[in-house]
């Protein structure tokens, strides 16, 4: 079974083709972040505008690479929310033109769910159900993974998703756009213990993430002058450490019998975090999984994936599957807490 995913929801285009052996026949992506760097951060009228001049190109490209033609592809899975929506509507429109004019069937993917089956992708003995902490830069979850649309929301962040606070640690000390790797670089340099910064719900009973209070932490200790941007990065990056430690040894209490931890989502492609989680599940008992760095952060190999997971249980979707800019994978929860927690 051969499936073509595309994925556009934020700022990279992507487009590739994946079988059901998990066999990556082709990936191809394109980043936006030279068009998005003067200004800081995603613009969604700019993002959009480029996903139509990239996408069919990538397509093209992403048959070529595998030697294929459109022909051969059993489905066309598209990104279908949550992001950025004018991005999300030119991924799905292409899938489901695609869908048309070859008769395929389309599958109506969401993008996290492209994130949380990922690991699936990289290692076949992962088995559900399974931990996942999902990282991104919208997201900040602990899920159980119980199957292809069947999740359970163990936790959620009650502010800002860490990647975010990734990006606007960047911005504050100046290290650049895209925030995370920066961060990570500049780290490497500092002393994780040199600034003193908090850790928001540290042994709170409740298992849930915050990391607003952690930014204004950051950009005191900027003000300060006193510290070097590199220690203020080691130390930022050292306390999101802690909390994800914390708060995700506390959720991992209310999971029946996980298979293993696993991490996914943009952050997941951070060193020391995967260091970190690494060593908590190997107290806990636990496998740790995650995908390499490229399938943690946005592509299109993850989506065909999870178009691959999906349509092999006969779950296409209609040509008419509206695009959605919000989009939890755990809906029950979102009604029971309300928005946000
Ligand atoms: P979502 O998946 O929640 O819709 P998104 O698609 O924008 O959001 P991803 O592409 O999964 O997010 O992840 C991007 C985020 O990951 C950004 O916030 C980025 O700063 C962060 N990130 C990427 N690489 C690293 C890294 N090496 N260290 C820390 N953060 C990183
Ligand atoms: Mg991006
Ligand atoms: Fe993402």
């Amino acid at each position: 079974m051969l499936v073509l995913g595309l994925e556009s929801s934020c700022d990279e285009t992507a487009a590739a083709i994946v079988d059901d052996s998990r066999r990556i026949l082709s990936h191809r992506l394109a980043t936006q972040e030279e068009a998005h760097r003067p200004y800081g951060g995603v613009v969604p009228e700019i993002a959009a505008r480029a996903h139509v001049e990239k996408l069919i190109p990538l397509v093209e490209g992403a048959l070529a690479d595998a030697k294929l033609s459109l022909a051969d592809v059993d489905a066309i899975a598209a990104t279908a929310g949550p992001g950025l929506i004018g991005g999300v509507m030119v991924g799905l429109v292409t899938g489901k033109a695609l869908a048309l004019a070859t008769g395929k069937p389309l599958v109506a993917i969401n993008h996290l769910e492209g994130h949380a089956l990922s690991p699936r992708l990289a290692d076949a003995s992962l088995e559900f159900p399974y931990a996942l902490l999902l990282v991104s830069g919208g997201h900040c979850q602990l899920l159980e993974v119980r199957g292809p649309g069947d999740y359970r929301r163990i936790a959620t962040t009650i502010d800002d998703a860490v990647g975010e606070a990734f990006d606007k640690t960047a911005k504050l000390l100046g290290l650049g756009f895209p925030g995370g790797p920066a961060v990570e670089q500049a780290a490497l340099k500092g002393d994780p213990f040199a600034v003193p910064l908090p850790r928001p719900l540290l042994g709170s009973p409740e298992p849930h993430f915050s990391f607003a209070g952690l930014k204004s932490a950051v950009l005191r200790a900027r003000d300060a002058g006193i510290h070097r941007a590199e220690d203020i990065a080691a130390s930022f990056t050292q306390a999101v450490i802690d909390c994800l430690l914390d708060r995700t040894a506390r959720g991992l209490r209310r999971m029946e019998a996980p298979r293993a931890l696993v991490v996914a989502g943009g952050v997941a492609a951070n060193s020391a975090i995967r260091r970190a989680l690494e060593t908590l599940a190997g107290e806990q008992g636990l496998r740790f999984i995650a995908p390499p760095g490229w399938l943690c952060t946005d592509n299109a190999a993850m989506i065909a994936w999870a178009g691959i997971e999906r349509h092999r249980l006969g779950w296409d979707d209609p040509l008419d599957f509206v695009a959605r800019a919000r989009w939890p994978l755990d809906p029950s929860a979102e009604k029971a807490r309300g928005a946000g927690v």
